[in-house]
């Protein structure tokens, strides 16, 4: 697991300008960032990395021991067996929640309670009918019983994830929910007077790889599903794009006599290599066919992302999806057009390999948004 949370920025503690709010947010977000998901550090460490002063420290750990951000958990090994001990530090897992809300599976909601590090610890879920129709007082509903049981001052704010272009608290667009310019961050906020955070689902199972999974702080991350999102991260940020639907490459045409699709172009990369499209084309073939759509598949994909490799230099590129579409033969294929469209003296092998990270992914990924959000604004 790597450490860190967010990149970027040092101790403003000797920097003047800032107001002495602005300093000590950024110092909470520097101790937490070295502390997220599960490291364990002394005070002294702490100091140590960050440059901050003993009662820099002290005082603003002091206030997230409080707030229930971090709790001391054990004691460093002190080989001399002489002088105090000091004690480490880590998230606290115990006692702020924050509530996710994950409508980007089809025909179905799924909410759950979640600890500090997005792990579940009380699930619902809401079944939807085919046409996929959700209703914003569904996913109203489903907050209420999820934080029946809830302190209101340990609830740290809502994360929703949905699979479209997301602006803010809007959803500017979402196909699968057949949204447009839905305002749902604004009335939950309304609703709850809790923050609520919306986030595009290829960026929420990111966050979760990023932080639970083998990935650093840069990474090209594809889903592969009922159609094909991808998420961008350089130095632990998320790419966002001008207009904020930056990865959606599903509708990018890459073969002008593919397939019609229903944008009204030809060849989209959804239409050529999302597993629904991938499992139609199957259907006609016997075992060998199949392993030959999905090496062709692997080795498109690898062709339309050579590119955006080449482009920022990501030396890792981590793919989820189903295991009868992305398995070995995909994998292979896809490395191999790599090695050959992305290979010289100058650029680091890209190695693309499959997301490991267990199940709710997505789901846990609203979560980490949350408090990404709550710790780095
Ligand atoms: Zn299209």
């Amino acid at each position: 697991m790597s450490s860190g949370f967010e990149h970027g920025g040092t101790a403003t503690g000797r920097q003047g300008k800032a107001s002495p709010a602005d300093i000590r947010r950024t110092n909470r977000a520097l101790i937490f960032n070295l502390l997220f998901p599960a490291q364990r550090r002394s005070r002294a460490d702490l100091g140590r990395l960050t440059g901050l002063s003993r009662v820099a420290i002290s005082d603003v750990i002091s206030d997230m021991l409080d707030e229930g951000l971090l709790c001391e958990t054990g004691y460093a090994a002190n080989p001399t067996g002489k002088g105090k001990r000091g004690a480490l530090l880590g998230i606290d897992t115990s006692r702020l929640k924050i509530i996710s809300i994950d409508l980007s599976h089809p025909q179905l909601i799924q909410g759950a309670v979640t600890d500090l590090l997005g792990i579940p610890q009380d699930c619902m879920e809401v079944a939807l009918g085919p046409d996929n129709h959700v209703e914003t007082d569904a996913i109203v509903q489903l907050i209420d019983q999820l934080r029946s049981d809830l302190d209101f001052g340990d609830v740290l704010g809502i994360g929703i994830v949905v699979s479209g272009v997301v602006q803010e608290g809007t959803v500017r667009d979402s196909t699968m929910l057949g949204w447009h310019n839905v305002e749902l961050g604004p009335l939950l906020e309304r609703q709850f007077d809790l923050p609520v955070v919306i986030v595009n689902d290829a960026i929420a199972a990111m966050l979760t790889e990023r932080f639970f999974g083998q990935a650093g702080p840069d990474l090209i991350f594809t889903t592969f599903g009922q159609g094909v999102g991808t998420a961008t991260l350089i130095h632990d940020m998320p790419v966002i794009g001008d207009h904020h639907a930056a990865g959606e490459i599903g509708h990018i045409a890459i073969d002008p006599n593919g397939p019609e699709c229903p944008c009204g172009k030809r060849g989209c990369l959804e239409m050529l290599i999302s597993a629904h499209a991938l499992r139609e084309r199957m259907r006609h073939h016997d075992a060998r066919g199949r392993a030959d759509v999905i090496r062709q598949a692997g080795d498109l994909f690898a062709s339309a992302l050579a590119m955006p490799v080449g482009l920022l230099d990501i030396a890792d590129v981590c793919v989820a999806g189903p295991a009868d579409i992305i398995n070995n033969t995909f994998l292979e294929a896809a490395q191999q057009r790599f090695d050959a469209a992305t290979g010289s003296s100058f650029h680091v092998r890209t190695i693309i390999r499959r997301c490991q990270v267990g199940g709710d992914l997505t789901l846990r990924g609203g979560a980490i948004a949350v408090i990404r959000r709550y710790i780095n604004g």
